[in-house]
């Protein structure tokens, strides 16, 4: 028989439970009985598959970092920019860089995209302190520029990391460079906003405006809203009746 590994398993039930809810069901009847012990047969664990604890492995993450000089971001940079937000959270934001305010404070979206995303989180019902909150690159670019390919492929892999460790049901990439960076794809941000992708080992992706556009771009809004009330119904659906 063959096996199929646990993300992949987890990746169809999530898209079939997501075929069924598009069909029209909305709730599923899970009869919640405790499995018989069998003798000589594993208990399946019930709680967090991995009982680490994610805040120590994403402060080792960030020891790990250091004070950074892996690319020439470093050069111009007041403080690295690690992430922010709850270790065990169920849904992350990824940006692009550090602004201004960001690489003053040394936190993810504090400037005035930042409050546009506080906003939209409020609108979700959420805070800051439900979700995770990175960038892709952690120092910010000379002029708020893009980050330059190598430097997002330097300093990509600790945001692949954080992803790993915190285990989120759901990511939310913020604009061009998170989703490009994120799903390795050169298609444009409005060629696919609005529908899931995955991450390699599974995780759902969804790509969407990032808010600086969004306060250039106000009519986008709505948009952005139809992404986010998709992520709000994957995470319903796992959180079960
Ligand atoms: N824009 C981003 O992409 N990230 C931030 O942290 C702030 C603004």
């Amino acid at each position: 028989m063959t096996e199929i590994p646990r993300d992949e398993l987890q990746r169809q039930v999530r898209l079939h439970l997501l075929f069924l809810k598009e069909s029209g069901v909305d709730a599923l009847r899970i009869p919640r009985r405790a499995a018989k012990p069998v003798r000589g047969v594993p208990a399946v664990p019930t709680g967090p598959a991995d009982d680490s604890d994610p805040g120590r492995a994403l402060a080792a993450i960030s020891a790990e970092i250091g004070d950074c000089t892996r690319c020439r971001l470093c050069a111009g940079r007041t403080h690295l920019v690690f992430g922010v937000g709850n270790p065990r959270a169920r849904l992350m934001f990824v940006g692009e860089g550090p602004g201004y305010e960001e690489d003053r404070q040394g936190i993810p979206f504090v400037g005035r995209a930042g409050q546009l995303l506080n906003r939209i989180l409020e609108a979700m019902k959420m805070s800051r302190d439900d979700v995770y909150i990175a960038n892709v690159v952690k120092c910010r670019p000379p002029e708020n520029r893009a980050p330059l390919p190598d430097e997002s492929a330097t300093c990509i892999p600790f945001l692949r990391r954080q992803i790993e460790t915190i285990r989120p049901r759901a990511v939310c990439a913020l604009g061009g460079v998170a989703v490009q960076a994120l799903l390795e794809t050169t298609v444009s941000i409005s060629r696919i906003r609005g529908e899931f992708r995955s991450l390699p080992d599974g995780t759902p992706v969804m790509p969407t405006f990032h808010p600086a556009y969004l306060l250039r771009n106000p009519g986008k809004k709505k948009e952005v809203w139809e992404d986010m009330k998709k992520i709000l119904d994957l995470l319903a659906l796992e959180e079960g009746p």
